[in-house]
């Protein structure tokens, strides 16, 4: 049986440089703690809870002997400083891709105009980003919120990284066509969910078997499954490689594995070597 790698898996720049961030800490004997889970995968966090990585809810609980970790998604400046405040140290992992949304956020407002994200308004990365423009910003989901906005003063429309190009484009459409002013659109979508799925796709309709390699409430997991199954009946998302039920092999000779953007390397390196185990 061969077992083949989609081009693209596993995890995204963002979260690969927050975790590498995170072990340099550790490496220099830190007392790390995140504030809220940094990483969407209990393998990981059980990893990182080994080495010492422990996880806070509030600024409030960091002590100053105690490094705090933006995670990946990014803070609002307030949390920021509360951090810098109340921490020994910072280690600022919020993504690159982020911080561009932050910026363009906070000199639209800086300009009084009205900012548009198009993403869910309780979603980690947009809570941050309001934060940078507090009484310019609005979070909307889709086309069908605008009639939540006021009269716009020169909007600039932008999009949470991860959310989806038609929804993001019709809602700027929509705001075009509510308001006389300009309209600034600026696609702040980041390709990492696109380019796994697309690879998936591609890989899918070469192979008998796919197995998907990450948390089952991981949204981008499941929607990595659901673009196999498409082209692949025999497709199983699964957490580690003692979910794989030998039985569903049988007669299989080209086996796909891909993992979701929070899956590490060494569980993707445990589960193909299973598989070649049993092949
Ligand atoms: S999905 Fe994109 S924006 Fe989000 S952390 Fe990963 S690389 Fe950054």
């Amino acid at each position: 049986m061969q077992v083949l790698l989609a081009n693209e898996y596993g995890f995204c720049f963002g979260v690969e440089r927050a975790v590498e961030m995170v072990e340099k800490a550790i490496g220099e004997g830190q007392t790390v703690r995140a504030l809220g889970p940094l990483i969407h995968n209990e393998q990981e966090m059980q990893r990182l809870a080994h080495e010492g990585v422990t996880t806070i809810n509030a600024p409030v609980q960091i002590q100053r002997n105690e490094t705090a970790v933006i995670r990946a998604h990014g803070v609002t400046p307030e949390v920021q400083r509360e951090l810098e405040e109340k921490a020994g140290s910072v280690v600022d992992a919020t993504c690159p891709f982020v911080t561009r949304v932050q910026k363009l956020a906070s000199r639209a407002a800086a300009e009084d105009r009205h900012v548009i994200v198009v993403g869910s308004p309780d979603h980690p990365e947009m809570i941050g980003v309001h934060g940078y423009a507090p009484n310019h910003a609005f979070v909307i989901r889709d086309e069908s919120e605008i009639h939540t906005l006021p009269r716009l003063r020169r909007p600039l429309v932008v999009s949470q990284t991860t959310i989806k190009a038609k929804t993001f484009f019709d809602t700027a459409d929509a705001i075009r066509a509510k308001t006389d002013d300009t309209v600034e659109v600026i696609n702040t979508i980041c390709s990492a969910t696109r380019d796994r799925q697309e690879a998936a796709r591609a890989l899918a309709g070469m192979v008998d078997a796919f197995y998907i390699i990450g948390g089952r409430h991981s949204s981008n997991s499941v929607k990595l499954l659901a673009v196999c199954k498409e082209q692949c009946e025999k497709s199983f998302l699964i957490e580690t490689e003692a979910e794989i039920d030998a039985f569903d092999l049988i007669g299989v000779e080209k086996v796909g594995v891909t993992a979701g953007a929070s899956t590490p390397k060494w569980l993707i390196d445990k589960v193909v070597k299973h598989l070649e185990g049993l092949g």
